[in-house]
């Protein structure tokens, strides 16, 4: 297998070229103080512990997944050697709260990181990943108690996260859950009942495990009105910070799965565990939301970074694989074959990852902008405005990105032709580890539910209608420079609002109608969003090229938006007429008759 490079030239042209980061810092409160040579020397940073400590154990990881030897999980070798350097090097609290030892960083930061560690070890960043959501709960809604005990130690890396949710009867719908919190007389609450599926469920990465769990008190209503959110340590928490007595939570047993073979699926058993109440009781949902939304971007960007780390290996065998001669002639004459690179249809397999990567970057890096804005932005209606907007592109951040992340890592591997389907290359592993992130944190039927009703329907298409005058615009800027991309995404923008009215009326008669169009709606909205990012990035590297610059780079920028115009964007017209075909010829079949 080639090795891994970080992707830090693509990155760094979205984050300063396209979306101008150092502007939008700038105009942050409390978060201003990030310039470009910090931020170079985090990526940098990043970058480097990510290829040397991540990329040579994601392999091994996989082969030796985990083990479960007495109750305790045991991590693949060099797991948790890779945890205390990532601790050491002070990577685990870069976005938290100065108060609480943070670093104080936008969140945008780190999802930069976040993606070029997920890039090299999918499996690995989810550690960090679980506890970085368990970060943002506690900060959002913990008290100051709270926070000095639990996110203290959690920021410096002594403690790791985790996400409670997933019951056997209850998935998706995870108003369903039986987990019962019994009130203790000494104002903490007795946990029992079994969640299975927890990531970083238990590890031996560090003594204790902050678990963030769902679970029901005495007189809960049904529902998802009547969850609330406790915190329940693995072992329990001493005055002086250490690790003390177990606390009634039980690893019973490791799930055998199809990938993220390093990352630890438990069954997590609690039998009047102690826990801690986490802002109100029965607002559990409203809290876990917190770690959620945080967690849709994170997995969003496993997908990303899967398809990535798969496009790199690909590309690099296509330029090396000599296979057949090119139709118009040899391209090699000297060697038996031509590179396959050269055939048109491996061509397409290739640049179709590079427009769903590098496109689907764009929208991870717009959506992150916006997280930071609606935090730290310099007004309320500022705040307000992005957080409209980021709760509008969260669902799409998160389905789109792992839906093409699977079909890229997928192109990656029939590249590979019969050597790719065999384990030694290492792309089967992408497409195995890359799977998962279409389900979990909301499967993409979930997100899609949550884009067409929540995010659009109800809203009256706020954000949606912002985000279409920011297409039309771009369509304007583009008209001289780029016509052939300038027309359809004006003509996009137009259908893009057609669709969501048309489907929003027959919604109003017939409730299905909604669940019959999301996922179509969501895709389409996914091609639609990285055509307009398509067209940004377009237009910034034909600027760059009509100013004399002759780098192959912005060269590969304008041939791939071409190219994602003329060869993906059609998708988009399959997915509106389906969206646009009914609940009719899905509801029609009774269950006998399937
Ligand atoms: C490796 C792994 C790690 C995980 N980590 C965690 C974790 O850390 N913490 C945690 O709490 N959970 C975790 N999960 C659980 C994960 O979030 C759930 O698997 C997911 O929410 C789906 O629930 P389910 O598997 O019960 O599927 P179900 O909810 O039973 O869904 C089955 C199918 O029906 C579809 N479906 C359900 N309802 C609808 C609807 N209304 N409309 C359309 N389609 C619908 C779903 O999309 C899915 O395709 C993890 C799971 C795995 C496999």
């Amino acid at each position: 297998m080639a090795d891994h490079r970080t992707p830090l030239r693509d990155m760094r042209f979205q984050i300063y070229d396209v979306f101008d980061f150092e502007s939008h810092f700038a105009s942050l409160v409390g978060r201003e103080l990030v310039d470009r040579a910090l931020l170079d020397a985090i990526l940098d940073g990043a970058g480097q512990f990510a290829e040397r400590e991540l990329w040579p154990i994601n392999r091994t990881g996989d082969a030796q997944g985990c083990r479960l030897v007495d109750g305790q999980v045991q991590s693949p070798d060099g797991f948790k050697e890779a945890w205390q350097t990532f601790v050491a090097s002070g990577w685990s609290g870069i976005t938290g709260d100065p108060t609480y030892g943070g670093q104080g960083l936008p969140h945008s930061i780190g999802q930069f990181v976040e993606e070029v560690l997920s890039t090299a070890n999918m499996a690995w960043t989810m550690y960090p990943g679980l506890s970085h959501g368990a970060m943002n709960a506690l900060d959002a809604h913990g008290t100051d108690e709270q926070k000095q005990r639990f996110l203290a130690p959690l920021m410096r890396g002594e403690l790791t996260g985790t996400m409670c949710l997933t019951e056997a009867h209850a998935g998706s719908d995870v108003g369903l859950l039986r987990t019962r919190a019994t009130p203790n007389p000494d104002g903490s609450y007795a946990i029992t009942g079994t969640k299975i599926f927890i990531s970083a469920g238990d590890h031996d990465f560090v003594d204790n495990i902050l678990h963030l769990v769902l679970a029901r008190l005495p007189d809960a209503p049904p529902g998802t009105k009547g969850i609330s959110l406790f915190i329940v340590p693995k072992r329990i928490i001493e005055a002086d910070g250490s690790a003390g007595e177990p606390n009634g939570v039980e690893c019973s047993a490791l799930e055998e799965k199809m990938g993220i073979h390093g990352s630890a699926t438990c069954v997590l058993n609690f039998e009047e565990a102690t826990g801690y109440l986490i802002g109100e009781e029965h607002q559990g949902m409203r809290c876990m939301f917190t770690m959620m939304n945080a967690a849709r971007l994170f997995v969003g960007i496993q997908g990303l970074g899967c398809a990535e780390a798969a496009y790199q290996q690909a590309l690099e065998y296509a330029r090396e694989r000599l296979q057949m001669r090119s139709l118009s002639g040899p391209k090699n004459p000297d060697g038996p074959a031509d590179p396959i690179i050269v055939h048109p249809d491996v061509r397409r397999m290739l640049l179709t990852q590079k427009a769903l990567v590098e496109g689907g970057r764009a929208l991870a890096y717009y959506t992150v902008q916006q997280a930071d804005l609606a935090e730290f932005g310099a007004d309320e209606s500022i705040r307000q405005d992005a957080d409209a907007m980021l709760d509008f592109l969260t669902p799409i951040t998160k389905a789109f990105l792992t839906e093409a992340g699977f079909e890229s890592v997928n192109h990656a591997l029939q590249c590979f032709g019969g050597h790719g389907f065999i384990t030694e290359t290492g792309v089967e592993q992408l497409v195995r580890d890359s799977r998962i992130t279409l389900i979990y944190e909301g499967s993409t039927q979930i997100q899609a539910l949550d884009l067409l009703g929540r995010k659009v329907i109800l809203t009256q298409g706020k954000a949606l209608l912002t985000f279409l005058g920011s297409m039309q615009a771009t369509a304007k800027a583009c008209a001289d420079a780029l016509p052939e991309i300038a027309e359809p995404l004006r003509e996009l923008a137009d259908e893009w609002g057609e669709l969501t009215l048309t489907i929003g009326a027959s919604a109003q008669e017939d409730p299905d109608e909604v669940g019959a169009a999301s996922v179509d709606y969501l895709m389409y909205s996914g091609y639609a969003t990285l055509a307009y990012f398509w067209a940004r990035m377009a237009l910034v590297a034909h600027a760059r090229l009509s100013a004399g610059d002759a780098d192959p780079f912005f060269e590969g920028k304008v041939a791939t938006a071409r190219f994602f115009f003329a060869r993906m964007l059609p998708r988009a017209e399959a997915h509106r007429r389906a969206a646009l075909a009914g609940a009719e010829s899905l509801l029609a079949l009774d269950q006998a008759g399937f």
